[in-house]
């Protein structure tokens, strides 16, 4: 397995100099989060992962977790680190002191969930679940479910879930069959069966709290009628701790891919008794404030998966000896050169290099906004921040993980026939890459919320928001010295791309399929373009750090030139997603289905 270093290097690059974490703190508020004290969080946070869940990441995949008669057991030492990680205080981190958190900004949380993943991203499932459900129950639950739930849970004694799929849907929750009936104490009796439930059951914790969306016996048809319900699997007692067994068992867990020591649990729900949270059918409303956290957190896997992969890849490329550069030797007092002398593996690390640092940039970006949709005075600053949210959402959660899977790849191939080998620990960042871009909504649906939901559903407004601000930039820095040239091109396609969304609104309003056919081609090419503001953004600082002569020349030497490699070698893929997007739905529609093959 690699060995896996917090980039806290990186990581105060963005937070200091890019974004000016500590002036946007100040500005909201967030006097606790001083700059000593969000150094200290990143150091002891990188200590955390580094020598606590670093070292479980392995033999939490050979283990896996193992299923006995309904009982689920993590990988040894797993629940251990879970007591650890809550004595730290890091599952209360950005939690509303009220019930139990320390009330530090969310984008704190986001930096510390970026290494927990990049560490071990199946451990780091069982928190990742847990905040999503305190965020909804933070949203929508009643004073007296917050008092009750949210504290064990930001406490870290229960944990959380989200129980949304059945073994008949997964997208297309409008047709879900978990019944929820109504109780003469006010309680519902909760019947039916959840699939693939992350965290469904283990043994980290006193208790499990299920958020379960359900139908009422009267409800209407589809997504607006759906119910969202607290469903815990040890029912509170007078005193609020776990008390007498709910109707909730597992089932059993599956056998998968990848992410092997999270569990996936099969979850029966047989009349238990389960409270509903915010209004009767506005269940999906409720669920979307657990589902944009949970994106977020989903799109970072794809940066934690891509960060680990390339720090393997880059010590192996350093060390690995094969063959002589073509320019002459190298090492000529070894046998043959570092393989980092060649062209192709270059590519292969600056690809990956070039995703990470862009996909951490953009995470940051979002997670400021997150902290400014919680916390800003003016209504105005917060549905600003909101709005950009919503756009930036399905981008995220799209985009961060297709080039994080693809920088896993690349991270393996890097090793060439050892990198297929279970020993080095490179597949294994590949097979636990690999669902980020399946659950949380699928890649492809991401795609269809970004062009339909977002982009055309707010006649372009909520695109508008952000091709602005990269406009703005654009006319700042037109005559930047050393950066004019990529100014001009991140301009072009900045234009090229409201023209794209023109078209494709024109062609949607004729034929509705163009929006299907179009928009993973959209979504690829916003990634694209977006990453590109943000590597202007950090080349530009890069480059006003070397002309000051602050030092640490070499890394600001290396931001420009990944930039420049960014903009040469992956930027130009905008022109084939336009082209695609651009091509219509006809070549794709046109084939019966029943011609497709036999
Ligand atoms: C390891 C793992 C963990 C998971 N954890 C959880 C969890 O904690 N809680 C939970 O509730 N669920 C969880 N899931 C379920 C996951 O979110 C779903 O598998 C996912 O949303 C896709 O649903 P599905 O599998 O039913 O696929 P389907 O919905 O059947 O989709 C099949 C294919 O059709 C495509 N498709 C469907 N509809 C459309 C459309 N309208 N337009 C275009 N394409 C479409 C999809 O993109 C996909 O490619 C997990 C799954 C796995 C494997």
């Amino acid at each position: 397995m690699p060995e896996y270093k917090a980039p806290l290097r990186d990581m105060r690059f963005l937070i200091d100099d890019v974004f000016d974490f500590h002036a946007s703190y100040a500005a909201l508020g967030a006097t606790d989060a001083t700059p000593d004290m969000v150094s200290a969080i990143l150091e002891e946070g990188a200590k955390f992962c580094e020598q606590v869940l670093a070292p479980l990441n392995r033999f939490g995949d050979e283990q896996e977790c193992q299923f006995n008669n309904g009982v689920v057991t993590t990988p040894k030492g797993f629940k251990e680190a879970f007591a650890q990680y809550v004595e730290g205080g890091w599952n209360g981190l950005a939690a509303d002191p009220a019930y139990g958190g320390q009330g530090l900004p969310h984008s704190l949380g986001l930096l510390i969930s970026e290494m927990v993943g990049a560490s071990n991203t199946s451990w780091g499932m069982y928190p990742g679940l847990t905040h999503g459900a305190m965020s909804a129950i933070h949203a929508h639950g009643s004073e007296e479910q917050k008092q009750t739930y949210l504290t064990q849970l930001t406490e870290g004694r229960w944990t959380g879930t989200m129980c949304l799929t059945e073994a008949q849907c997964g997208t297309d929750l409008g047709i879900i069959k978990t019944r929820a009936v109504p109780q003469a104490d006010g309680s519902y009796a909760i019947s039916g069966s959840k699939i693939f439930i992350s965290a469904g059951e283990h043994d980290m914790s006193e208790n499990i709290v299920h958020l379960v969306l359900a139908k009422l016996p009267d409800a209407p048809a589809g997504t607006k009628g759906i119910s969202l319900f607290i469903v815990p699997k040890f029912l509170p007692d007078a005193q609020g701790q776990a008390g007498a067994r709910n109707g909730v068992s597992c089932g059993s867990i599956e056998h998968k891919m990848g992410i092997k020591a999270s569990a996936t649990c099969v979850i029966n729900f047989d009349s238990a008794t389960g409270f509903l949270i915010g209004e009767a059918n506005k269940g999906l409303n409720c669920m979307f404030t657990m589902m944009n956290h949970a994106r977020l957190g989903t799109g970072m896997q794809g940066l934690c998966l891509g960060e680990t992969s390339f720090q393997g890849a880059l010590k192996y490329a350093n060390e690995r000896l094969q063959m002589r550069a073509l320019t002459g030797p190298k090492a000529p007092d070894k046998v043959a050169d570092p393989i980092i002398v060649h062209p192709d593996v270059r590519r292969m690390l600056l690809t990956m290099k070039a995703f990470n640092e862009g996909n951490r940039a953009l995470a940051y970006f979002t997670a400021q906004l997150l902290d400014q949709a919680h916390r800003a005075d003016s209504a105005e600053a917060r549905e600003e921040a909101e709005n950009l949210l919503a756009f930036l959402t399905p981008i995220c959660k799209a985009f961060m993980t297709e080039t994080g899977q693809e920088a896993t790849n690349l991270g393996m191939q890097v090793f060439g026939g050892h990198g297929y080998i279970r020993e080095w620990g490179m597949e294994q960042l590949v097979r636990d890459c690999r669902i980020a871009q399946i659950y949380e909504g699928t890649n492809g649906i991401q795609a269809l919320d970004l062009l339909g939901r977002k982009v055309l559903g707010s006649q372009g407004k909520l695109l508008r928001g952000f091709t602005k601000i990269v406009h703005k930039f654009c006319e700042a820095q037109a005559d930047h010295a050393q950066l004019k040239p990529y100014v001009a091109q991140l301009a072009s396609l900045n234009t090229q791309w409201g023209e794209l969304t023109q078209k494709l609104g024109m062609a949607a309003m004729k034929n509705p399929d163009e929006v299907g056919a179009a928009s993973v081609d959209y979504l690829m090419y916003s990634g694209y373009v977006t990453l590109a503001y943000f590597w202007l953004r950090m080349a530009l600082v890069a480059q006003q750090q070397l002309q000051a002569g602050t030092g640490e020349a070499a890394f600001y030497q290396a931001k420009l030139a990944t930039c420049a490699f960014y903009f040469k070698r992956l930027l130009p893929r905008t022109a084939a997603h336009l082209a695609a997007a651009e091509a219509g739905s006809e070549c794709m529609m046109s084939l019966p289905a029943e011609h497709f093959g036999l």
